[in-house]
């Protein structure tokens, strides 16, 4: 009994077995008769997907801070040797964004340092031979000297084939947007400054393409309107506290929104001294790049730096998207140096802090761990 009972447990579960794996390949066989018969063409573009490669762009675009020509800078005849000992980092960069914060109308206005810059436009020449690509105008010293400033720097740009953004000639002016082909990653541009001295937050007869004013609403609108044509937006903003190594809370919060909108990167400025960078989930935030070209004497402001951020652009059958993927920082500093071989002028160039060694407290190692990214060369 026992043994008969042994051959009918076996019998009844082979039985189970046997049914189940029937059960189990007429699934998979009805599965792979209604994909290849009701639905030809995904067949066909498995097989497409498996032969296309994502295609794949790498580029470094990038930004240095404030470029401020006080006297005695403004009177410098040439300024390439004032970015000598930078200009192969600056070059070597694939797209480079200056913020010209002194508005350089040149001789008609009078030059001029501060309170009431105004800058010789030979300044953008130079720039541009040191691998500066574009340049932002929305500063707190865009309206200096009035609406006259900015037709003339926006004349003097033009002739050097300098583009820019921030403020504007005209309401045609202002209405192109700006994007910028780097390989074929399109970056757009956007800058805009928390206010002007001479007009506060206003401008002079209503002129609202003068200067872009910082404006949480009509950001978010030009981000908005610029997202479908680009695939990289890039702020400039010119925010924050005077002399602060932090930033503040509304500047963190205002960069979430932005970021929420359709923005890609912040690039920050005004403050004269470095502030800390951040990722927000995975978009970078560079709330002050210091002083990159100034003679302010202060401890800080005559450190800044070179920021440089990969792009990766991706690009399969379905979609295509462009990250950051990864942040680095070259710190610089402007030091008094000889010029010309004129010992008696004080002249000023920026040479990269760690060949420099300690700027009254500023070294290296402590912009590292303040901005809290390594240096690259
Ligand atoms: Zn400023």
């Amino acid at each position: 009994m026992k043994a008969s009972f042994k051959v009918l447990l076996i019998f009844f579960l082979c039985l189970i077995a046997g049914y189940t794996t029937y059960l189990a390949s007429t699934s998979i066989k009805q599965q792979t008769t209604s994909r290849s018969t009701a639905t030809p063409q995904v067949a066909l573009d498995h097989e497409v997907e498996q032969v296309i490669e994502p295609s794949v762009t790498e580029v470094t675009i990038g930004m240095i801070g404030d470029i401020l020509l006080h006297y005695p800078i403004y009177t410098y005849p040439d300024f390439t040797f004032a970015f000598d000992a930078v200009s192969e980092q600056m070059q070597s960069l694939d797209f480079l964004l200056a913020n010209q914060e002194s508005m350089p109308a040149g001789e008609q206005l009078g030059l001029s340092t501060y309170p009431s810059f105004n800058s010789p436009p030979h300044i953008i020449r130079d720039l541009q031979k040191s691998g500066v690509d574009f340049v932002t105008i929305a500063n707190n010293h865009t309206l200096d000297k009035g609406e006259q400033q900015v037709l003339l720097t926006i004349q003097n740009l033009q002739s050097y084939n300098m583009p820019y953004t921030g403020a504007f000639a005209s309401k045609e002016d202002q209405q192109k947007a700006r994007i910028i082909n780097v390989e074929d990653i399109a970056v757009g541009i956007l800058a805009y400054t928390y206010g002007t001295n001479t007009y506060v937050t206003s401008h002079p007869d209503g002129k609202d393409y003068l200067v872009s004013y910082l404006d949480e609403a009509k950001i978010t609108a030009d981000v908005k309107a610029l997202r479908s044509q680009v695939d990289f937006i890039v702020l400039s903003l010119h925010w924050g506290e005077e002399y602060n190594t932090a930033h503040n809370e509304q500047q963190q919060q205002l960069a979430k929104n932005l970021f929420a909108a359709g923005a890609d990167a912040i690039f920050g400025h005004h403050p004269h001294v470095l502030q800390p960078f951040e990722w927000i989930e995975d978009k970078p935030v560079f709330y002050s790049l210091g002083n990159f070209y100034s003679a302010q004497p202060w401890a800080g402001t005559n450190v800044g730096g070179i920021a440089r951020l990969t792009l990766r652009k991706t690009v399969t059958a379905n979609q295509s998207t462009t990250e950051t993927v990864d942040a680095h920082f070259l710190p610089t500093t402007a030091v008094r140096d000889v010029y010309n071989g004129h010992v008696d002028a004080p002249a000023f160039r920026v040479m990269p802090l760690q060949q420099y060694g300690n700027q009254m407290g500023w070294d290296n190692a402590y912009v590292e761990q303040h901005i809290g990214l390594p240096t690259w060369h």
